[in-house]
């Protein structure tokens, strides 16, 4: 299973390192929006205005998962101590069982992939923490205590969601570890010209060729089907079979034939 991610950064954030620096996130805090109905453009269209009090990297809802901001940054969702340490998701809240399901998917596959993006494993109030753990653990910073109410207002419980994550995640391990292998066998029909394998540990895609188009990011031993190369202001990208865009700086990428 996997979701497209829409990113839609809001202009002007601050840019904080976390307290190990820059994009060394340790972990995810699952938040719900306490707003019924609020979609996640309508969370993002709220926080583009009032950032300087909150704001967080991710929203889902029924239909989409949004990226307000760059995980390489704190964002402002639970406090000091939260902040500097972790990425924030928010769930839309809805009262619709079938809108739920659709939005609880998307939430567990999100939270897997930021864990999964940096190999931080899921492990309670370690890796993975929802707000309310954040103000057990440090009260003087947040009052808030989401997403249990609402996840359990739907039948489902904290340790449910830890469970389905890990579920997720290593559903991702797998995935994988399988790409490598598949892609070649795929270029048999097509003009393809080599494979390029990711080496740096987490790199971004691109949809179009444009430095600016970032679509998501892949992960380090994933292996793809070039089918061109193309120069985009002087550096090189690897078109890809699926019509993404990846970087073939031989830094962070390997080029086989
Ligand atoms: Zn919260």
């Amino acid at each position: 299973m996997s979701y497209p991610i829409t990113q839609s950064f809001i202009p002007g954030l601050p840019k904080n390192p976390y307290r190990n620096g820059v994009g060394a996130y340790e972990g995810v805090v699952a938040h719900s929006t306490d707003d019924l109905n609020a979609t996640a453009q309508n969370i993002h269209d709220f926080e583009a205005r009032t950032y300087n009090n909150a704001f967080v990297q991710f929203a889902v809802d029924w239909t989409c998962i949004i990226q307000f901001a760059d995980t390489n940054y704190g964002a402002y969702g639970a406090g000091y101590n939260a902040n500097q340490r972790f990425v924030h998701v928010e769930l839309c809240e809805t009262n619709d069982p079938d809108k739920f399901k659709e939005s609880y998917s998307r939430y567990v596959w999100i939270l897997a992939k930021i864990l999964h993006d940096r190999k931080l494993g899921v492990s309670e109030k370690a890796s993975f923490w929802t707000h309310a753990d954040v103000h057990a653990t440090w009260p003087q910073d947040t009052t808030h205590t989401d997403p249990v109410e609402y996840l359990q207002s739907h039948g489902v419980s904290v340790s449910q969601l830890v469970s389905d994550v890990k579920a997720q995640y290593n559903a991702m391990d797998v995935s994988i570890a399988t790409v490598p292998q598949k892609a070649p066998s795929s270029n048999s029909n097509s003009s393809a010209s080599g494979l390029v394998t990711v080496l740096a540990s987490s790199l971004y895609y691109y949809n179009k060729p444009d430095w600016n188009a970032k679509a998501g990011t892949v992960t380090k031993g994933e292996a793809f089907t070039v089918v061109d190369t193309v120069t985009v202001n002087g550096s090189k990208m690897y078109k890809l079979k699926s019509g993404n865009y990846i970087t073939a700086n031989p830094q962070y990428v390997k080029y086989t034939n």
